[in-house]
């Protein structure tokens, strides 16, 4: 498939039913512009469009000398087109695509566009699918269009706004539209470049980047309220830009004012509907070690990887700060216990360490990304390091890193200081029972395979792992529950614990890091 070449895309906002006029208008700039396409916000037609407007849309006369596309706004759609598009399909003239309530498109310049019409009625968008009849009158989305949509695109439209878009904005609260929680986690999935709503008033927020994937993939997406078609305030309506390809061609640095996404850590109320995506389990969210052996076939990518923060499976209350290339959350079934812990850390206190980006090793990340991020998991393995140091504890931080891995992280676990000095000695002679010997070093540069443990004193141990070897996931566990005497602990799945349980635990393990938390 031949890759799309940069396009000059037309946005204007919501012409309340001034169909002709508005066409002229981009019929007008693109004589000059040469646009690719353009896109009408909200209201291009209103229930109450004379059908004469249609008629002389559909004359010979009348020509869109581009292709535009619009969607359902909050007033409806004229019955002239509701019954074209019955008989006829999504084309009401030549090169006029209406979207409907939910539409997917691939632009003729090989672009994809999302649009989400219609208005967020709570009742509606959760009623029973039977219930619903799908029909061309709807003025309302379902549940459904949103799962529909979500899935990777390079515009989003929707005639209804995101909550909570400011979330994360260093610039000046404006008083907009408040939005709704489906938008915003449709936002979340489809990572658009570009996103555009119908507005009183202009607005262009600050980039953001979709944290959960890798940045080198340009991630960032661009968020745009469009005031009203020619309003009397003389705010900005129209909006052109240079829409890229998401080819490494084409790829820009993150802009210096780019922020971190409004929307990454809402729930997001979605089940995918998508069958190229490959599910997790509904009961084993964030596993620890165990994700490695259970995911090798088929490949897991960021929406089912249970370390990603796009994964809308996720269990939100487990994550315990997120940073900007690194995030905390604590595991499945930790190996610690307030009662294996020393009396003053009375939680679990067994945390991990993730980078953000979907990497199987960090070796595997860009150079600046590369930096960036072992820079901040050091930053979290100090601050988790002090925070034991002061509640009479050390660390014991472990890393698997494979290149046909999911997602790398680190395991940070407690020990009593009283039992620091031996932890050396126990990984030296496990180590020699499986038949390896560890080397005193940090990694070299690039290295992929590895196992790496920070001990207590300081003390960097690596282990290289060998193409075919068949190393033990649970080693480093394996090896630390042995320093606590607690190997009935070892199987994470034997020390499942109740949500209300996970939920106590990290609310315990913010409350003791608040000092420490650098976020
Ligand atoms: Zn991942």
């Amino acid at each position: 498939m031949k890759t799309p070449k940069p396009a000059k895309v037309l946005v204007i906002g919501s012409a309340e039913g001034r169909v002709i006029e508005a066409l002229e208008y981009i019929a007008d700039l693109h004589k000059t512009h040469n646009f690719k396409f353009a896109i009408c916000l909200g209201n291009l037609f209103t229930r109450k469009t004379p059908s004469a407007v249609v008629s002389k849309l559909k004359s010979e006369k009348f020509l869109v000398p581009l292709p535009v596309y619009f969607g359902v706004g909050s007033a409806g759609m004229p019955e002239s087109v509701t019954s074209h598009m019955a008989m006829f399909g999504p084309e009401v003239c030549p090169n006029l695509f209406c979207m409907g309530i939910c539409g997917f498109m691939k632009t003729y310049s090989r672009f994809t566009i999302a649009q989400l019409g219609g208005t967020y009625d709570e009742v509606k968008y959760n009623e029973p699918m039977n219930k619903r009849e799908k029909s061309l009158t709807e003025r309302s989305f379902h549940i459904t269009d949103v799962q529909t949509l979500s899935k990777r695109c390079d515009v989003l439209f929707s005639n209804s706004w995101p909550e909570n878009v400011q979330n994360n904005s260093t610039l000046p609260h404006r008083n907009l539209p408040s939005g709704c929680a489906p938008v915003a986690a449709l936002a979340a999935n489809c990572m658009p470049q570009y996103f555009f709503v119908p507005s009183p008033v202009y607005y262009e927020r600050e980039p953001y980047r979709n944290c959960a994937v890798n940045v080198q993939a340009g991630t960032v997406s661009r968020f745009f309220g469009i005031a009203p078609f020619k309003n009397s305030v003389g705010e900005k309506f129209a909006y052109a830009f240079t829409l890229n390809p998401l080819t490494s061609e084409y790829v820009r640095d993150i802009p210096p004012n780019c922020t971190a996404s409004p929307f990454v850590m809402r729930p997001i109320p979605l089940k995918r509907a998508s069958s190229e995506q490959v599910i997790p389990p509904p009961d084993s969210p964030i596993s620890t070690e165990s994700g490695f052996a259970r995911f090798k076939k088929p490949k897991v990518g960021p929406d089912a990887c249970f370390f990603c923060l796009s994964n809308p499976s996720i269990s939100l209350h487990l994550i315990a700060a997120i940073g900007n290339e690194a995030y905390m959350a604590l595991p499945k079934g930790p190996l610690t216990t307030k009662d294996t812990n020393v009396p003053e850390l009375p939680f679990p206190a067994h945390v991990l360490i993730i980078p953000i980006a979907h990497t199987s090793a960090l070796s595997l990340l860009s150079d600046t990304s590369y930096k960036n991020t072992v820079e901040e998991l050091h930053r979290f393995r100090e601050a988790v390091t002090l925070m034991y140091n002061e509640h009479n504890s050390d660390a014991i931080v472990y890393e698997i890193s494979r290149a046909n891995g999911v997602h790398v992280h680190w395991q940070v676990i407690p020990i009593p200081k009283a039992l620091s000095s031996k932890a050396l000695d126990y990984f030296t002679n496990q180590a020699k029972e499986s038949g390896f010997a560890f080397e005193h070093r940090d990694l070299r540069s690039h290295e992929l395979n590895y196992f790496r443990v920070f001990l207590p004193t300081g003390e960097i141990l690596v282990h290289t792992l060998s193409l075919r070897e068949r190393f033990d996931l649970q080693f480093g566990r394996r090896v630390t529950a042995k320093i606590l005497g607690i190997e009935d602990r070892v199987d994470w799945r034997l020390c499942s614990q109740t949500e209300e349980e996970e939920k106590k635990d990290a609310e315990d393990f913010k409350s003791y890091f608040k000092p420490y938390d650098f976020t």
